[in-house]
């Protein structure tokens, strides 16, 4: 970690740092001028800024730091995905996935150091959560994965999900500032339909996402309809309901009328039954949506385990019959322990110290 009480430059608004430059009776431009090296070139140092005086570079010097990750470890999968881990500017680490598919690569990245949420069958759960991921570490790891896309696939990076480490309604604020800079012209430029927020789903907070007027898309880990078995999966639901999820769709639904997509694991013995599937369909009625069925991601010898192909079979079947579009998702990485709700900073010793 460095050690100096100059401020992170990245953490500044291009406003603020225009500021910075007139009272150092400099022009209002260098401030756009810098802020294009910082963001859209996402420059590591103040020296490779080619048109900026080197005179002005060591002033920024004296009064600035460039906090930037670095990736500590990259693992590749059989499969073709590649995990991330990532050192933060406090040595910490989170863990991001590039996952490659004929038509695109998609970045899976952290919006905490580990989560509070205890979703029982999640690795990342038993991490608790450290703290917030700042707005600029969210865009770096887009930004190591955009890079490692046109270096390993010489393809780009077609799109992003808030589905590694953390709960993102948790971190809202840094969350949607690094969404504004990864959909900016002046950052990457993405747009923002490319980009999917999964959560558990806190309904005060979708609320508040639809009043914002966001324009990318909505997850929600639903894994049951059922009040019962979802709190006994996910203990935040028994604090918000799925009645009080419910009205929090319906509002996001009135105001953005954009669908969302649930996000649905089937365990042996939890939700594998015709009455966990009906009761899933009769969920995604309430305003439109699809379903995505995930493979269990086994995360130690516990209590859960993967349903059988039947149980999955008759979820599809329920499900299309009530004209709700349901897709079962492949799992990716699992050799490197890349998948969904298996990222724990396993090869970190120390990490859960
Ligand atoms: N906190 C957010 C994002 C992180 S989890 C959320 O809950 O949506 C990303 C997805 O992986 C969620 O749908 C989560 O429920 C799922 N997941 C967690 N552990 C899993 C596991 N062991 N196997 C399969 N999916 C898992």
């Amino acid at each position: 970690m460095e050690s100096t009480d100059k401020r992170d430059i990245r953490k500044l608004s291009q406003e603020e740092l225009e500021e910075f430059f007139v009272k150092k009776g400099d022009k209002k431009f260098r401030a756009k001028q810098v802020y294009d090296w910082l963001w859209n070139k996402s420059l590591k140092n103040f020296d490779d800024m080619s048109n900026i005086s080197k005179e002005t570079r060591e002033m920024l010097k004296d009064n600035f730091i460039i906090n930037h990750i670095h990736v500590d470890l990259m693992q590749h999968s059989v499969d073709g995905t590649i995990k991330n881990a990532v050192k933060l500017f406090d040595d910490k680490i989170v863990e991001s996935v590039l996952i490659p598919t004929s038509k695109r690569i998609t970045a899976c990245v952290s919006s905490q150091v580990g989560c509070s949420l205890d979703c029982n069958f999640c690795a990342t759960a038993r991490l608790k959560r450290m703290r917030n991921l700042n707005p600029d570490e969210i865009y770096d790891q887009v930004v190591a994965i955009k890079e490692e896309a046109e270096t390993y696939f010489n393809r780009p990076l077609t799109n992003i999900v808030f589905m590694g480490m953390g709960e993102p309604l948790l971190n809202y604020n840094n969350v949607i500032d690094a969404i504004e800079k990864i959909t900016s012209p002046d950052g990457l430029g993405m747009a923002p339909r490319r980009i999917t927020l999964s959560t558990v789903g806190i309904p005060k907070m979708i609320k508040k996402m639809a009043d914002d007027g966001v324009k990318f898309n909505l997850a929600i880990s639903l894994h049951s309809a059922i009040n019962e078995t979802r709190s006994r999966l996910m203990p935040i639901n028994e604090v918000n309901p799925l009645e009080d999820l419910s009205d929090a769709l319906k509002y996001w639904y009135k105001k953005t009328k954009r669908k969302v997509t649930y996000e649905y694991v089937i365990w042996e013995g939890v939700n594998d039954d015709e009455k966990h599937a009906k009761a899933l369909a009769k969920f995604c009625k309430i305003i439109p949506s699809k379903v995505n069925i995930i493979q269990y991601n086994p995360i130690d010898e516990g209590e859960f385990r993967q349903a059988s192909k039947e149980a999955v079979d008759l979820y599809v079947k329920i499900l299309e019959n009530e004209g709700i579009v349901a897709k079962v998702r492949k799992s990716r990485g699992q050799d490197i322990d890349a998948a969904c709700g298996q990222l724990a900073n396993k090869n970190e010793v120390g990490q859960l110290s």
